[in-house]
């Protein structure tokens, strides 16, 4: 007999094994049927064979019962090689009723027949036939065993009987058998095909689940009557549920309003969500949707019409995203020192505040800058530089409000803007506050420093809504405080206005002046304290504007310096200056004066080797003057091109020492020769003691560190006296030897000795 097990999945042949042993109690009602049948056989023909026979299958069925019901619990635990084991235990009890029940079969048939007794064993034989199609269905060699054993004894005994009819009778009992046993194959194909296809659903669903759950995005999908039919864990958690099972069912809205409930959403979110969410799912095509919940992050969602009305809206949590978005905005709009606005999101932060509200409103704008900060950045290094930007801006940040708006401009520019003031007196007060709080001094590592500025400002009506030129104008009101002296600020007037228009004219007159060659050079004189000769003199350079007269260095060397065009006027007075030493007396040298932007490029020691060259001068014969800010300003490379001029064999000094931060001890690393002592520490020492003893104090730590000194801005013979008695500097420059000479002028005066004493001004 073909064994059709073999054919189907060990999975499913375990699941058939199984299925023998379910429906127990019918093997009760069939035990009880198959004892009552004989039982009746006995009454009627007093026969003890089938009161055996009664007895005989109430005890199998009873058994098989028994075992059946004991076996349950073990069922579970069935794997393909123990479930081969009980079905070959199952088929052997089978086996044992099939056999007694074709006992009784052969009995009333052949040995004692009885038509009653016939037609029960017959019935009870069918009918059990019957039920082990229904039952046994599972194994189709239990259906050949019982059917065998029951019908072969059966068949036998028709056969036995001899006549035609009973002999044909016994012989259709073969092809019954098959027709059973077909039967039964036909109901396990159907059930196996049942069962693997129920196996390859769950195998589906279990993937979906799977690649559902396992997937970084939230997906819920919608059903026909816009309810949730599906929703992956991750959707579940994100909206506040504990498990994917509970939002089914509900609709978008109730999802939204359980993220309300939960605190998730605010109220608002909630209408900004249902109406952008609902639009989407009409509109289909994934349109994106982003939502703040109220813990902070963020989940953007997107909404996908399918077919068959299956609404799919998937999200993701881009917190991250947006706060890495968030950031580059904020970097992009904020100064990253001081947190403050930057330029450009102040200018457009004004523009938009100046454009809203009553346009015949007055605003006001104010710019602050620190005095002399370059030098804090230059002596002290950027740290301690931007410590007091910090500090600054931490000061300013204090009067941020609606009306007020502070900004970092730049460098240390700060702006601040006044959306509404009610009048010129009004910003007067309400400006000033900001920068009183400004004046002080703050620790930055260890250094006590001021905090000092210049201001400008200017007044508008709201409606003259140009930044631009509010800018511009608060700048001349600036520029007019730093002329001032700096520390205090200034209301822009119209005058201001005319001031930076002649500005701009003397910038081109000064260009002019410089492509006509009409710059001149003059000699002050500089006088060794020993011998009280001139030993050298500092080359100056004059301008003589056509209309305003002689304009001062201090002028039109910032201006150029501005322009861009001072190293033009450094040639013309280092060309001129060579040109003039070498026609006088041997002991006289001449000192340059080099801006800082003169070191912008490397040019300036070919430039100096040029004009020596040119000249036929003798380089020690030469000294270049550089102040401390250039010396220190390291956008260049200052100090490499110092050491180079050192190896021209030119001498260096350093100028108006004293006016910056510097600390002669740093400078020391440069190779300096002499240093010029700034003419303002001569100024108070007729009364101050102190004054004196700082610049005495000055001049020895110059000269212990091997460097010469020149005391400038010598004016009087009672600081003349002063030095000679006390430290006595190399040199001495001053009005008090004169004032700057032409080039013939110093060589008459060459070997003119000074007085020391007024009483005798002008010998020589
Ligand atoms: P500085 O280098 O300190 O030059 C000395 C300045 O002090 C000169 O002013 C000089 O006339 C002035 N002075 C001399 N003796 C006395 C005195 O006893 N009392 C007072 N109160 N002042 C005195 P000047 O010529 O107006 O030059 C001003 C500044 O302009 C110079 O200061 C220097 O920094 C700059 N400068 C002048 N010529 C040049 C130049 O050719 N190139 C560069 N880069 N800067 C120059
Ligand atoms: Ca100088
Ligand atoms: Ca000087």
């Amino acid at each position: 007999m073909a064994n059709h097990d073999s054919d189907v999945p060990k999975d499913v042949y375990v699941q058939f094994v199984r299925s023998l042993f379910e429906s127990k109690n019918i093997l009760l009602v069939g035990a009880l049927c198959h004892a009552v049948v004989p039982l009746m056989a006995y009454v009627r023909t007093q026969r003890p064979i089938f009161a055996i026979l009664s007895v005989a299958l109430l005890g199998i069925g009873i058994w098989r019962y028994l075992w059946v019901r004991s076996s349950q619990a073990q069922l579970d635990l069935l794997n393909d090689t123990s479930a081969r084991k009980w079905e070959n235990n199952y088929i052997f009890k089978g086996a044992v009723q099939g056999f007694f029940l074709g006992t009784f079969g052969f009995v009333s048939i052949y040995l004692y027949p009885d038509q009653f007794v016939e037609l029960g064993a017959a019935a009870v034989n069918l009918g059990s036939l019957i039920t082990v199609v229904g039952r046994n269905y599972g194994s189709s060699r239990m259906v050949f065993v019982f059917s065998t054993t029951l019908l072969a004894p059966i068949a036998l005994a028709l056969i036995l009987r001899g006549d035609l009819a009973h002999v044909f009778l016994g012989i259709l009992t073969i092809p019954f058998i098959f027709v059973i046993m077909r039967s039964a194959d036909e109901v396990r194909k159907i059930l196996a095909r049942a069962v693997t296809e129920r196996r390859n659903a769950d195998q589906l669903a279990q993937r979906f689940d799977r690649a559902l759950n396992t997937m970084s995005q939230g997906l819920v999908m919608f059903g026909p009557a816009g309810r949730v039919v599906v929703a992956n864990a991750q959707a579940a958690q994100a909206l506040g549920f504990q498990n994917s099972e509970q939002p089914l069912g509900r609709t978008l809205k109730s999802l939204l309003m359980r993220g309300v409930a939960g605190g998730l959403l605010s109220s608002k979110d909630f209408r900004y969500a249902q109406a952008q969410l609902t639009r989407a799912l009409s509109k289909g095509q994934g349109k994106r949707v982003l939502l703040r919940l109220t813990d902070g992050r963020h989940l953007e969602f997107s909404a996908r019409e399918g077919k068959d009305e299956l609404a799919v809206v998937t999200f993701d949590d881009v917190t991250q995203r947006v706060e890495a978005e968030e950031k580059i905005r904020h970097m992009a709009r904020y100064d990253s020192l001081t947190n403050l606005p930057n330029r450009a999101h102040f200018q457009e932060m004004v523009k938009d505040l100046m454009a809203a509200g009553d346009q015949n409103r007055l605003c006001g704008l104010a710019v602050v800058d620190l005095d002399d900060f370059k030098s804090v950045n230059d002596t002290l290094g950027h740290p301690v530089g931007d410590g007091l930007i910090y500090a600054v801006a931490e000061r300013l940040a204090e009067f941020e409000s609606d009306n007020v708006k502070v900004s970092r401009f730049g460098g240390d520019e700060f702006t601040v803007f006044f959306n509404r003031v009610e009048d010129e007196r009004d910003f007067y007060v309400q400006f000033d506050e900001i920068f009183s709080r400004l004046r002080g001094s703050v620790d930055i590592a260890g250094h006590m420093l001021p905090t000092q500025a210049s201001g400008g400002a200017v007044v508008t009506p709201a409606r003259d809504s140009d930044v631009d030129a509010m800018m511009v104008k608060s700048d001349l009101a600036l520029y007019r405080a730093k002329e001032q002296g700096k520390n205090g600020w200034r209301l822009f007037e119209a005058e201001m206005d005319q001031a930076f228009r002649d500005r701009q004219t003397l910038k081109s007159d000064l260009r002019s002046a410089i492509r006509a060659n009409s710059l001149r050079v003059v000699y002050q004189p500089i006088v060794d304290i020993k011998s009280m000769r001139i030993s050298g003199c500092e080359a100056l350079c004059r301008w003589n504007h056509p209309e305003l007269g002689a304009i001062s260095p201090s002028v039109f060397i910032p201006l150029a310096e501005e322009m861009g065009i001072v190293s033009e006027i450094s040639t013309i007075v280092l060309e001129a200056a060579c040109r003039e030493c070498v026609r006088w007396p041997e002991h006289l040298g001449v000192s340059v004066n080099l801006s800082a932007k003169d070191f912008y490029n490397g040019s300036v020691v070919d430039k100096v080797r040029e004009a020596l060259s040119n000249a036929g001068l003798a380089p020690h014969r030469l000294e270049i003057e550089v102040t401390e800010t250039a010396l220190l300003d390291d956008r260049t490379s200052t100090s490499q091109y110092i050491e180079e001029l050192k190896k021209v064999g030119v001498r260096i000094a350093l100028d108006d020492f004293g006016t910056g931060y510097s600390s002669l001890s740093y400078l020391h690393t440069l190779p300096l020769d002499r240093v010029k002592i700034d003419g303002s520490f001569l100024r108070d020492i007729a009364g101050d003691a102190r004054s004196r003893q700082l610049l005495i104090g000055i001049i020895n730590l110059s000269r212990n560190l091997g460097l010469a000194v020149t005391v400038e801005g010598v004016e009087t013979f009672e600081q003349l006296r002063f030095l000679r008695e006390s430290t006595k500097p190399d040199r001495v420059q001053g009005f008090l030897f004169g004032s700057a000479l032409t080039s013939t002028g110093i060589k008459t005066i060459s070997d003119m000795e000074w007085s020391t004493d007024e009483r005798f001004v002008g010998t020589g």
